[in-house]
């Protein structure tokens, strides 16, 4: 299979075809299940790596280790679940993980979905980035099949490791026909969360992916998959190409023009400011923005609040109304980290202001 021109990833093969006749007992099986492997519909797991697929070496830590292979067979139950194949597009720690490889990535998961025998996609990844693949796989995503993005806090050395059961939960979530239709899901901790409204919220914990203000969208239980809600407003972008000089600023009480300055004289393609509340900066940012803009480079502005909006209220010097009248483009409800995804995507479409900023007005 190739990668469409670009020299990465190397993509490896793996399918574990059902006994359908000798299914055990298993956590969650439901008639919907049974039906589907009788049908040999399948769900793809694309294993790219993170503490899911590591193990403990005493002389560097915990480091990748676990095929996409050993993953699968190291879980009880999950080829009762579903018909599995598996991919590995690579074996990476997820702060190693980039928009590009995100963007390869997502190319290689919606060719594998244009199948017919295919109903879903695992990806398992690690949780430190976790939360931008998935917004960058759901914003790039246009069918109704489920991608459901799973990972662990525990490596498979510790005790009682999280990456089985999230994997098992996973499994089930893409071969849900009540997954269909909700874009790309991240299932952790038996939760289903929208990849647009996700973030981890702790660095060890296992219960650390959450949507704040919105909740998750539902839970997996030991007989079924129960949604609650869905999150509306999904928004599609397909480029061609993504264009990844585009950079991330977090302010600080007293920070100043001098990173937006040093960006701006590097002629980055686009700059996403992690601002105050609804958007605000400190006043001395400000000339800086309007340099940026002035040298035609799209600035967005978000909020370093967890939810909420950015939205022009403040007119105080440095408020949201001084800097979209300084040239800024108001980034909606997304986070800082998710705005530059979005902004590297609508890049490979588009450079003109207005047409950029109909890509942030949304909530
Ligand atoms: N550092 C790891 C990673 O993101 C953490 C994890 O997978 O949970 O790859």
């Amino acid at each position: 299979m190739g990668t469409q021109g670009k020299p990465f990833p190397q993509w490896t093969e793996t399918v574990y075809l059902q006994d359908t006749l000798a299914v055990p007992p298993f956590f969650g099986r439901t008639f919907e299940t049974f039906w589907g492997i009788l049908m040999h519909e399948k769900v793809v797991i694309v294993t790219t790596g993170g503490t899911i697929a590591m193990k403990l070496d005493p002389a560097h830590g915990v480091v990748p280790a676990v095929s996409g292979e050993d993953l699968v067979a190291s879980v009880p139950g999950l080829r009762a679940a579903a018909t599995i194949e598996v991919r590995e597009f690579s074996n990476i720690p997820s702060p190693h993980m980039t928009p590009r490889r995100m963007f390869e990535l997502g190319r290689m998961v919606e060719e594998q979905l244009a199948r017919e025998d295919v109903v879903g996609a695992v990806v398992t990844h690690g949780t430190d980035t976790l939360e931008e693949s998935a917004y960058l796989l759901d914003l790039v995503h246009s069918g109704d099949k489920p991608i459901c993005l799973t990972g662990a806090m525990r490596s498979a050395a510790e005790i009682s490791p999280d990456g089985p059961v999230n994997l098992l939960c996973a499994v089930r979530t893409a071969a849900s026909p009540e997954a269909r239709g909700k874009g790309v899901l991240v299932v952790m901790n038996e939760e289903i969360h929208a990849a647009r409204e996700v973030m981890k919220s702790h660095s060890a914990n296992t219960e650390t992916f959450v949507s704040p203000f919105w909740g998750p969208l539902g839970y997996v239980d030991p007989d079924r998959v129960v949604f609650r809600r869905a999150a509306l407003g999904r928004q599609t972008l397909r480029p061609d190409d993504i264009v990844d000089d585009v950079h991330l600023i977090k302010l600080a009480s007293g920070s100043d023009a001098l990173l937006v300055d040093y960006l701006t004289e590097r002629q980055v393609r686009g700059i996403v400011i992690e601002g105050f509340g609804r958007g605000n900066v400190p006043p001395a940012v400000l000339p800086g923005i309007r340099r940026a803009v002035a040298k035609g480079i799209p600035v967005v502005i978000t909020t370093r609040t967890i939810a909420g909006r950015v939205l022009d209220v403040y007119g105080y010097e440095g408020g949201a109304k001084t800097v979209l009248e300084a040239g800024a483009i108001l980034g909606g409800e997304t986070s800082g980290p998710k705005a530059r995804l979005k902004l590297m995507l609508a890049l490979g479409m588009t450079s003109g202001r207005e047409a950029l900023a109909a890509f942030f007005d949304t909530p």
